[in-house]
């Protein structure tokens, strides 16, 4: 029988890109990734423990698994991510179609695995081997040929604040060799990517130490834009504490970095700052957004905040509204605080439940209506578009901005991988929707 993996992806872009690296490996033992969620051979559910019930939400996939496979050949189940860490021997006891469960910093391992698998043997594999599992991915090329692509250079956290479960099911922080990145990211570009991310749960503590010299994401910033080929270059997810000055100092010398920033905040007071271990003040903050808008005002911020953690007043959640007003967010991620297992901030009092969804409500009200402020002031505007890719059965395409909206516009699909012209003619929260601007009308 032909050997086919699948893989369902939960949460954030690492694991986006785990799950493109997986393909890569097993891809040498002979499976061929589908698309299908109902052909696989191996179907792999790479998942996300940030918020809420994320257990039982993997539980109820498994069910769908399930179901879905009732008249076929059982795939070999794996379950990947932060769950699989988190849970761990715990899933196989509790789910008996789960086959094997492997956390993220057991990767390397996984062709071994499905290569000794056999039905009774169920198999866990949640040690944190980090620099093994580098190793392991440095000898496979990326073979991922998006135009806008994910690049791991940094994993892990010892920062703990006090809500957060990443220090717990990623393990402490790594930085990956300069020169191994720069290899990865010399593949991609070969492969056709001009966009990339850098990303990391702490991506811009990024340090790496060769012959006394120590790399910090500034440098992979400039070595990245000595690429012709590569068009643009972000990261994410950045802690305040990180912005050093070497970084700040790209914007004003890079010409392919993007002009917009994700920093998290979490909240507008130092109060709650300080009980969440943020290691940060909200005047770090501004003064970090102060230097940026200094060296070019047209940087913009996007932010995560979380609503209603423990101890959090009406003074308080005020304090973060006057934030967001001064600071003008385009796009930002909110959330009530999500109890998570292990956690220091797991035993606190909750707010109660209708006051945190009105704050959630009041929060998402206003950075929507900057959102959407932002989208506006681009009709009737032309921009700058790197074209991603032909939207599926329709004769359209899909790129994005440098501010990250999404653009969607007709077009042919020579376009792809081009920065292009779309004049914009409408928009709502999420998108902007334009034309291609007429080569000869603007040269009139
Ligand atoms: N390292 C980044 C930082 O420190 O800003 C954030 C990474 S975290 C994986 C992504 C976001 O998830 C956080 O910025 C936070 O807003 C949110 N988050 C994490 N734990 C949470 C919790 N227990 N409840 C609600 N949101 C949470
Ligand atoms: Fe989680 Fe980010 Fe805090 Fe680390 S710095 S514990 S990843 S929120």
């Amino acid at each position: 029988m032909e050997k086919k993996v699948f893989i369902k992806t939960f949460g954030c872009q690492m694991n986006e890109y785990d799950s493109n690296r997986i393909y890569d490996s097993v891809k040498k033992i002979g499976f061929k990734k589908t698309e299908k969620h109902d052909d696989a051979s191996c179907y792999i559910l790479n998942t996300c423990h940030i918020r809420d019930k994320a257990k039982e939400k993997v539980y109820h996939e498994v069910g769908r698994v399930k179901k879905l496979y009732n008249n076929k050949n059982k795939p070999i189940m794996i379950i990947a991510g932060c769950v699989a860490q988190a849970e761990n021997e715990e899933m196989l006891k509790r789910e008996p179609y789960i086959d094997i469960v492997i956390g993220p910093q057991s990767y390397h391992k996984i062709n071994k695995v499905l290569k000794n698998f056999t039905k009774k043997e169920k198999k866990e594999e949640t040690d944190f081997d980090t620099i093994k599992k580098f190793e392991y991915f440095d000898k496979i090329k990326n073979t991922n040929n998006k135009i806008s692509s994910f690049l791991t250079i940094q994993e892990g956290c010892d920062k703990f604040c006090h809500f957060c479960v990443v220090p717990f099911t990623r393990g402490p922080e790594y930085s990956r060799p300069f020169n191994k990145i720069m290899n990865e990211a010399e593949e991609l570009i070969k492969n056709g990517v001009k966009e990339i991310t850098l990303i990391g749960q702490n991506v811009n503590a990024y340090s790496y130490e060769k012959n006394q010299k120590i790399y910090r994401i500034s440098n992979l910033i400039n070595e990245l834009e000595k690429f012709s080929e590569l068009e643009r270059i972000r990261y994410t997810t950045s802690h305040p504490r990180d912005m050093t000055d070497d970084l700040i100092d790209c914007y004003s010398t890079s010409k392919k970095l993007a002009p917009f920033l994700h920093l998290p905040i979490q909240s507008g007071s130092n109060k709650i700052l300080k009980l969440m271990n943020r290691k940060h003040t909200v005047e770090d903050y501004i003064n970090i957004y102060e230097k940026l808008k200094k060296i070019n005002p047209l940087i913009e911020f996007s932010s995560d905040f979380i609503i209603s953690y423990p101890g959090e007043t009406e003074q308080d959640f005020h304090e973060t509204i006057e934030l967001i007003k001064k600071v003008k967010f385009i796009n930002s991620y909110s959330f009530i605080f999500s109890s998570r297992p292990g956690t220091k901030a797991a035993k606190l009092e909750l707010i109660d439940d209708e006051i945190s969804k009105d704050r959630l409500i009041k929060t998402q009200n206003i950075l929507f209506s900057n959102q959407i402020k932002m989208n506006k002031s681009f009709e009737n505007k032309s921009i700058d578009v790197l074209v991603e890719n032909k939207i599926d059965g329709q004769n359209k395409l899909f790129g994005r901005n440098k501010y990250l909206n999404s653009v969607i516009f007709q077009g042919d699909k020579k376009n792809i991988g081009k920065i292009i012209k779309v004049k914009i003619e409408s928009c709502n929260k999420n998108s902007l929707f334009g034309k291609i601007e007429d080569n000869k009308m603007r040269a009139a």
